[in-house]
């Protein structure tokens, strides 16, 4: 089995499912008391959410990249960033050390590919919903046409993010408000919606609803899991 790197604590609300989700999937497919080999970095949001927030996104990447390199010497095979925003530093970071990254964007245009959806919604913070890094891979690499909230909803959602999920709070009001942000974004004929922050998962259930969310936290982790056991 491989050893799986993790850059985490981004938040570390949704490190935890990181955490779950790799030794659930591990177990999974090895029965018995097989576990995931698993190196973690998991790093002090708080600085990072104000380079996120100062638009400093070389000083995110010097961070990411002294985490990567942490990984790198520790053994990890490969490495997951456990955020959908970080990726906007996510070349920066791949390029500074030798082991691959297992980009988030590609396992989900993997998923929504293989169910042939051509027109995504895309949910997740301001940075990921509005900067091109995200949507241009997903429309480069799969062909997905991504459609994204209107103004007011993004906000919404952004703050709903950063203020209580990021934070550990989970309240039944702001779970409303995302249903009603993904209902008014069911007009725009989808045909599958993109949990595309990591801690979206903890607010709402990809079985609870349609059209199909797709949950980018246990996507990514499926697909570290199968790299961790290709060739095993
Ligand atoms: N975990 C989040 C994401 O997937 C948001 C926290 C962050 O800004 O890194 O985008």
């Amino acid at each position: 089995m491989k050893t799986i790197g993790l850059i985490g604590g981004m938040s570390w609300q949704s490190t935890q499912a990181y955490y779950r989700l790799l030794n659930e999937g591990i177990n999974a497919r090895l029965g018995g008391l097989h576990s995931a080999e698993i190196l973690l970095a998991s790093l002090d949001f708080a600085p990072l959410e104000a380079l996120q927030h100062a638009g400093d996104w070389d000083g995110a990447a010097a961070a990411l990249i002294r985490a990567a390199r942490r990984l790198e010497a520790g053994g990890a095979d490969f490495f997951l960033i456990g955020s959908n925003t970080m990726h906007r530093v996510a070349d920066t970071v791949a390029g500074a050390v030798d082991i691959p990254l297992l980009h988030i964007a590609d396992a989900a245009g993997d998923a929504l590919a293989r169910d042939g959806v051509r027109r995504a919604g895309l949910l997740g913070t301001a940075f990921t919903m509005e900067l091109d890094f995200y949507r241009e891979r997903l429309a480069g690499s799969y062909g997905i046409d991504v459609v994204v909230p209107e103004l007011h909803d993004r906000q919404m959602l952004h703050d709903i993010i950063f203020q209580e999920l990021c934070a550990g709070n989970f309240d039944a009001d702001s779970r409303e408000v995302l249903l009603a942000i993904i209902d008014r974004l069911g007009a725009h004929s989808i045909d599958g919606i993109i949990l595309g922050c990591t801690e979206l998962d903890l607010l709402i259930q990809p079985r609870d609803l349609e059209p199909a969310l797709y949950d980018t936290t246990a996507i990514h982790a499926a697909r570290a899991v199968e790299s961790a056991l290709e060739g095993a």
